[in-house]
C-alpha cells in the first residue's frame, strides 16, 4: 500500500503516519507547516517507507507512480489557528480537497477526508447524528473553517456520485493526546500548560458549554478502520462522553495537585457550540469501533506528554 497523508505533520496526521507505516504502508506526507512541525515526525526519521514532502495542497499536487490511498487531513484546525489563517483553512479545504481529489482520481486511489463536528455549528439536536444537517453561521468567525468542512464534504461526494472515487469521510469530534502544540489555543493544550506552570485556567464564558473529548489513538483506529471498508456516507468518530469545560478545567486541576493554579472566567468567544457529543451508532455497526481510553487515561498520558513540552517535571520547576 502506498498512502499520500496531507496534513501529516500535524498532531493527528503524525500519528496517522506512524500507525500505517507500522501496518506495513509506504507513507508520502504532504505537509506546508503552517500550523504542523517536523518535530512531529521525528520519530520517523529514519523510516525507508516514510517521505516528507512540502507543498501548499490548496496548490495542485502531482506524485509519480501509484497511490493506493489519499488521507486528506491538511487544514488548520484550532478555532485560534484558522481564526489567524481564515483564507488559507477556505483555500484548503476547497481547493485543496479539490487537489486531493483529483490526485486520487489520478491514481485510482480510495480517498478519507478529515472532516468535523463543525458541520454541525452549534447544533440544535443533541446528540450530533450523522443525518444531522447542521446549524452553521456561515459568515461568523468560524465560518471559514465550518463551511470550507462543508463544502469538502459536497466535493466529496460529487467525485464519488460523479466520477466513482471510492471515498470516505470522517467527522472527527475533539481529539487531544500528544503532539498538540502547547499553544494552539484549544482548551486541552491550554489548561495543560497553564496548570504546569501555575497560571489561571481560562475558561471561556461561565465554561457550561460541553464538548466530548476521544483520545488520539482510538481516533486513529477509527480512521483506519473506515479507510477499509467501503463506506461513503459520513461517520461520526468521537469519544461520547460529554464534559462541561468547567467540569474538565476541575479535572486538570486535580491531575497536578500541587499547582497553584485557580480558575479565572473569559468572554465567551462568538458562536461557540453550546452543547457537543457524538451520536457513535454508525462507527459502531459500520467499523465495530468504540474508544477504549477514557478520559482519565488519556489526560494522564496527555498530561506526561505536556510535561516535557512545558519542559518541567513539576510546577514548582515551571517557576524557577
Ligand atoms: P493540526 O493543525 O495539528 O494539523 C493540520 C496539519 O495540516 C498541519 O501539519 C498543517 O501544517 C497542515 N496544513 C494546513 N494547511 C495546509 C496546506 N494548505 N497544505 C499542506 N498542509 C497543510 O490539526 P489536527 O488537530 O491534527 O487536525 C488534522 C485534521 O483533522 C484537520 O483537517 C482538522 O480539520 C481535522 N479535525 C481535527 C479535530 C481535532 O480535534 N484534532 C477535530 C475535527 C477535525
Ligand atoms: N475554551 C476555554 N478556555 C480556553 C480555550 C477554550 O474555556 O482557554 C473553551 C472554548 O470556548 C470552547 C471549548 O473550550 O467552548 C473547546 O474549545 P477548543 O478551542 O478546544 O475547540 P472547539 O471545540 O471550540 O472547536
Amino acid at each position: 500500500m502506498r498512502t499520500v497523508i496531507t496534513g501529516g505533520a500535524g498532531f493527528v496526521g503524525s500519528h496517522l503516519c506512524e500507525r500505517l507505516i507500522a501496518d506495513g504502508h509506504e507513507v508520502i506526507c504532504v505537509d506546508n507547516l503552517i500550523t504542523g512541525s517536523e518535530r512531529n515526525l521525528a520519530g520517523l526519521e529514519r523510516e525507508p517507507r516514510f517521505t516528507f514532502l512540502r507543498h501548499d495542497v490548496s496548490e495542485p499536487l502531482f506524485l509519480e507512480g501509484p497511490v493506493d490511498n489519499v488521507l486528506h487531513f491538511a487544514s488548520p484546525a484550532s478555532p485560534a489557528d484558522y481564526l489567524a489563517y481564515p483564507i488559507p483553512t477556505l483555500k484548503v479545504g476547497s481547493l485543496g480537497t479539490h487537489n486531493a481529489l483529483g490526485l486520487a482520481k489520478a491514481k485510482e486511489a480510495r480517498f478519507l477526508l478529515a472532516s468535523t463536528s463543525e458541520v454541525y455549528g452549534d447544533p440544535e439536536v443533541h446528540p450530533q447524528r450523522e443525518d444531522y444537517w447542521g446549524h452553521v453561521n456561515p459568515v461568523g468567525p468560524r465560518g471559514c473553517y465550518d463551511e470550507a468542512k462543508r463544502f469538502a464534504e459536497a466535493i466529496t461526494m460529487a467525485y464519488h456520485r460523479y466520477h466513482g472515487v471510492r471515498t470516505r469521510i470522517v467527522r472527527i469530534f475533539n481529539t487531544y493526546g500528544p503532539r498538540m502544540r502547547l499553544n494552539d489555543g484549544r482548551v486541552l493544550p491550554a489548561f495543560m500548560g497553564q496548570v504546569l506552570r501555575n497560571e489561571p485556567l481560562t475558561v471561556y464564558g461561565q465554561g457550561q458549554q460541553t464538548r466530548s473529548f476521544c483520545y488520539v489513538d482510538d481516533l486513529v483506529e477509527g480512521i483506519v478502520r473506515l479507510l477499509m471498508t467501503d463506506y461513503a456516507e459520513p461517520v461520526n468518530l468521537g469519544n461520547p462522553s460529554e464534559i462541561t469545560v468547567l467540569e474538565l478545567a476541575r479535572e486538570i486541576l486535580e491531575l497536578v495537585p500541587e499547582s497553584k493554579s485557580t480558575i479565572v472566567f473569559r468572554d465567551l468567544p462568538q458562536d461557540d457550540p453550546k452543547r457537543r457529543r457524538p451520536d457513535i451508532s454508525r462507527a459502531r455497526q459500520v467499523l465495530g469501533w468504540e474508544p477504549k481510553i477514557d478520559r482519565a487515561d488519556g489526560l494522564r498520558r496527555t498530561l506526561a506528554y505536556f510535561r516535557q513540552a512545558v519542559g518541567v517535571g513539576t510546577p514548582d520547576a515551571a517557576r524557577s
